[in-house]
């Protein structure tokens, strides 16, 4: 592609994984830190074609070695709009994948990136990605007339790039959360997943983001103007079917077509029947525990088990590909924002378990009546631990758990015996008997009388 990048650049690249056998430095991630950020920024603030790299560079980083990183692009064009920020941002994923030897995983502050050691060998360095990202960014869009790309691999450098991040990501949400289904006429698709997921089709709602958390309804409708024939696209809304589960015959009709027939409907605001697809790079899930008739959520960036006794990647196994899992749910971190979170199934009064970490970081979202009641990894760490817990504090699941156990004793008490007698011989003409011989008598010890109804007749 440039004389000045030493690998190739293309589209085959995207499905390249680097093993940990064959890395050369692992970059942000689970076990470090980082966030991408993309802005659109006035034309004065953006010095086109330049590529920055804050802290050491893959050169000057030693084999084996794990830094955080920090990826920031600022673009500038006429007919750009702070809404395509986050279209544009998780395009970085895709573009990031085009390069030979360069993985990217995830997105906002999750991500993870590999450099692989024949790249390494070969001399590629993150200020060629930059490069590679600059003509990128501005083959595919029209409209970005400048780009600038910085990255940071210094901790205090990534450690502020972090914060403007989280900024940004909160701002982008909260305006998001601001709407609801119920303002708008028409929704939005991504089908960008589709490469790695080909039935999956993310419906983007002014109440719920896409799955990756990515893109918003604000989003979708400003990539629809600048890319009309792009993977995001207008769904039209169709009838209300139900609003509570959230089912509208516009995104039925679409889903079933865009996912080849194989999706007949979705609710999307329920983990139940017919739950939306998942595809695999979800920031957290939402699961169904049966034992105790509650809702975990589990995010990406938690690393313990979950009550289940598995962690999040196990799980995100089972429920990513593109298929409706009944229970389980991919979701973004900012639908848990959402007024309308899951509410077919009880909302926030169904949540029984999360990690710490995500449940400090969405203490706002959460209604104050339940934050002491959700248990976490240090409450509870199984099953039994959980239901304890869940009792100690009250929880609403707890209710429900006991007005079940009570009809449970209450259907067997009407199965209670009418009459116990301690003998009881019947003639046995007419009742046939295997083996036995024409004329007999049988005879109950201590028999249990049950009958639908009992008549006592005067003689
Ligand atoms: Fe698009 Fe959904 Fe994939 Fe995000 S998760 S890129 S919104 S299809
Ligand atoms: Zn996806």
């Amino acid at each position: 592609m440039d004389e000045e990048i030493p690998v190739d650049v293309g589209l085959i690249y995207e499905g390249e994984r680097i093993r940990k056998s064959s890395m050369y430095v692992d970059l942000a991630g689970p076990k470090s830190k980082g966030a991408e950020l993309l802005r659109v920024v006035p034309p004065e603030e953006v010095e086109d074609g330049k590529v920055e790299v804050i802290g050491p560079d893959v050169d000057q980083m030693e084999e084996g070695g794990r830094y955080p990183l920090g990826i920031y692009i600022k673009v500038a064009g006429e007919k750009l709009e702070e809404d395509l920020e986050g279209v544009f941002e998780r395009k970085l994923h895709y573009f990031c994948n085009y390069v030979q030897g360069f993985m990217h995983l995830n997105s906002r502050d999750i991500i993870w990136c590999r450099i692989s050691k024949d790249a390494a060998k070969k001399g590629l360095k993150l200020y060629h990605i930059g490069k590679a990202l600059v003509k990128l960014y501005k083959t595919e869009f029209d409209v970005i007339e400048k780009i600038q790309v910085t990255f940071y691999t210094d901790e205090k450098a990534v450690d502020e790039h972090i914060a403007r991040a989280r900024k940004v990501y909160e701002k982008r949400d909260a305006r998001a959360a601001a709407l609801k289904d119920e303002d708008v006429d028409v929704f939005y698709s991504c089908l960008l997943c589709q490469s790695f997921a080909p039935t999956h089709v993310c419906a983007i709602t002014p109440s719920r983001s896409g799955g990756c958390g990515a893109v918003t309804w604000f989003e979708g409708r400003a990539a629809v103007k600048v890319d009309p024939s792009g993977p995001i696209q207008e769904i039209p809304k169709g009838e209300v079917i139900d609003p509570v589960k959230g089912e509208f015959s516009g995104i039925n009709e679409y889903v079933r077509e865009k996912s080849n027939g194989s999706i007949e409907r979705v609710y999307l605001h329920s983990i139940f029947d017919y739950p939306h697809t998942s595809c695999g790079c979800f920031e957290a899930i939402a699961f169904y525990i049966p034992e105790v008739d509650g809702i975990g959520i589990v995010h990406r960036d938690f690393h313990g088990v979950t009550p289940f006794g598995i962690p999040f990647s196990t799980m995100a196994g089972q429920v990513g590909g593109g298929v409706q899992s009944q229970g389980f749910l991919g979701i973004s971190i900012a639908y848990l924002r959402s007024p309308k979170f899951l509410q077919a199934d009880g909302g926030w009064q169904r949540i029984v378990w999360m990690p710490s970490q995500l449940k400090e970081r969405v203490r706002d979202a959460i209604p104050q009546e339940m934050y002491d009641k959700i248990a976490t990894e240090s409450d509870a760490q199984d099953l039994e631990s959980l239901k304890e817990w869940l009792k100690q504090k009250g929880h609403p699941v707890v209710e429900r758990l006991a007005e079940e156990e009570k009809a449970e004793e209450e259907a067997e008490e009407e199965s209670q015996p009418v009459a116990t007698v301690p003998e009881l011989t019947l003639p046995a003409q007419g009742v046939p008997v295997a083996g036995a011989p024409a004329e007999f008598t049988i005879i109950f010890k201590n028999a249990k009388i049950y009958a639908e109804k009992v008549i006592i007749r005067r003689k």
